[in-house]
């Protein structure tokens, strides 16, 4: 028999009214907002700082993955699963996904196999309309800064050729990438060259991943950097008025919505930044709520360790002072065959040597982990066409550097397939003495800052700054930004900023090509290489196999 795909299983879930899954953390019936059966949100008063200090967060991060996603979603989902049945109170707390992607390449964003999110259909759709929300705060300020440049009255004086502020829409849509707007004469608009980007890629996402309540929402969205006036004065949104508007805007999308894993678990899914140009993990309130509730917080940080986990632990941990109590780094037997050197097409297949070449990758960032001041629990996220010689390798060589690797058998099994992982990370929490430490100093500069990651997480002999680079640093701290914390932009594939260098690179220097700022969302992007923001669909999109039948059941979402 085939292996069920991820619809079929969710769809044949039983699936629990979220009033009962409330019930489990304690959430009063009568608080839970409904979005429907299957869906709530929660309200901000349940947020409670004791509790947060008392629960234990888990971060979830992983190797450099290969396209296919090495599972960190996978596993948190099981993990969280395999925590509820060794008698614990866990809950996933995670980003939700775009819709971009889910017709595009292959592959919704709420888990896999037994292991995964629900109700999947409305998840992986609108679920409960953060995303619009976002979309339309966003786009509210794109119309509020062409009305000011149409109507002179209220003139800031902009120059329209130094607006960096673009539209959005939650679409893979290359066409839109370019555009020109404000055709058709003096009534339409005053014509300028404009662009689109995929809703994560807003930084209004950002913020309100960033965000601690209303007030710190709105003082962010204020802090939009929109471009500058004809006499080089920066323009931010708050010169405009925008930010209350765009804050009633997300009025509910700053509550944290409730769904449910397939074992009946409880599930946070809120926010969803993208991992390149921006923090890429779910929002501070989802996290501080999930703190609130269950004495286990399950979280992911993608893509690898070297983007997601760095990130988390520069960015979100300093804002939100969070100290993670444990680190799991997935790995796939699959992924380090990719970093020891197999060619597309043999890394479904056992390729021992290849295995024992591509440790390296997660040599590397076991290494890192244990620079933050975070020794890791390694999971290995088994396929089926795992060999058991691979895996014994793997174990083994963890153990050598003194780090425990447990298989991870979330996908075919669900929860129970997890809990020797569960009681390692609840013996991390418990004994292994982490003690969070950042790499860098906030009052450090910005070229020490990304000295410091290049050195110490990629590997890098140093770093590049290319004259463009250098007139943004400039600019940076004519803004008065040069005491953020960096986004690091670069390719995910590798620990360098060339994708082609797999495993562990050495002897190779980064460089920074240019800077982007979020100055609401409170960081500044070196940018590495070609950052995508609108991606496109492929050649056979998988909306293709996309149906819906005359009762409304969904078939091809995956
Ligand atoms: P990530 O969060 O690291 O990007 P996901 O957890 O979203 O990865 O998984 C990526 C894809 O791989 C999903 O389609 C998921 O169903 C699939 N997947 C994850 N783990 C396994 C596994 N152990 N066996 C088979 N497929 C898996
Ligand atoms: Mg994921």
């Amino acid at each position: 028999m085939n292996f069920p795909s991820d619809l079929e299983i969710a769809e044949n879930a039983s699936i629990q009214h979220i009033k009962e899954i409330a019930q489990k953390i304690n959430i009063d019936d009568d608080d839970l907002e409904y979005y429907g059966k299957h869906k709530a949100k929660i309200p901000l008063s349940y947020i409670d700082k004791e509790k947060v200090q008392q629960s234990k967060l888990i971060l979830v991060s992983a190797v450099n993955p290969t396209p296919a996603g090495e599972g960190k979603t996978t596993v948190s989902v099981g993990l969280t699963d395999g925590l509820a049945r060794i008698g614990k109170k866990a809950i996933a707390v995670l980003r939700e996904p775009s819709l971009g992607p889910v017709f595009g390449m292959k592959g919704g964003a709420a888990g896999g196999g037994y292991a995964q999110v629900i109700p999947m259909t409305d998840i992986n759709l609108h679920f409960t309309g953060d995303f619009s929300a976002v979309e339309k705060a966003n786009n509210l300020l794109s119309a509020l800064i062409d009305n000011n440049l149409q109507n002179k009255k209220n003139s800031l004086n902009i120059d329209p050729r130094t607006i960096v502020w673009k539209r959005v829409m939650d679409m893979n849509d290359r066409a839109l990438r370019n555009i020109v707007i404000g055709l058709g004469g003096a009534a339409n608009g005053v014509p300028r060259e404009e662009g689109f980007n995929i809703t994560p890629a807003s930084e209004v996402m950002a913020i309100l991943c960033m965000s601690e309540d209303f007030d710190d929402l709105k003082a962010r969205l204020g802090n939009i950097f929109v471009g500058y006036t004809f006499d080089r004065k920066p323009v931010y949104a708050k010169d405009l008025k925008a930010e209350g508007a765009m804050a009633i805007l997300l009025k509910d999308a700053i509550k944290p919505n409730l769904v449910q894993t397939l074992e009946g678990n409880p599930a946070i899914l809120h926010g969803g930044p993208f991992a390149n140009i921006a923090q890429g993990t779910n929002t501070i309130i989802a996290t501080k709520t999930g703190m609130s509730l269950a004495d286990y917080v399950v979280t992911e940080a993608g893509f690898g360790a070297d983007l997601g986990a760095e990130k988390f632990l520069h960015i979100k941990c300093h804002y939100a002072g969070f100290k993670p109590a444990a680190m799991v780094l997935v790995t796939t037997v699959r992924a380090l065959r990719y970093h020891g050197g197999a060619k597309k097409g043999e890394y479904e297949h056992p390729q021992y040597e290849a295995v024992k070449k591509g440790m390296e990758n997660l040599r590397k960032h076991i290494e890192n982990c244990i620079k933050f001041q975070l020794k890791p629990v390694v999971a290995i996220n088994h396929f089926s066409t795992d060999d058991p010689q691979e895996i014994q390798y793997i174990i083994d060589e963890c153990q050598a550097m003194g780090v425990k690797a447990v298989l991870a058998e979330e996908f075919a099994k669900g929860g129970a397939g997890m809990e020797e992982l569960a009681a390692e990370v609840v013996n991390a929490t418990e004994n292994y003495g982490n003690d969070f430490q950042p790499l860098y100093h906030i009052k450090d500069t910005v070229v020490e800052k990304i000295e410091k990651i290049a050195t110490e997480v990629y590997g890098a002999d140093g770093v590049n700054f290319t004259p463009k680079a250098m007139a943004d640093l400039k600019v940076i701290d004519d803004l008065g930004l040069g005491q953020l914390p960096v986004c690091m932009a670069k390719t995910q594939k590798s620990l360098s900023d060339d994708e082609k260098k797999i495993g562990r690179p050495s002897g190779f220097m980064i460089t920074v090509r240019e800077f982007e700022f979020a100055a609401g969302a409170g960081f500044v992007i070196p940018i590495l290489g070609d950052m995508m923001r609108m991606p496109g669909l492929p050649n056979t999109p998988a909306s293709e196999h996309m149906d819906i039948d005359r009762y409304g059941n969904i078939t091809g979402l995956s």
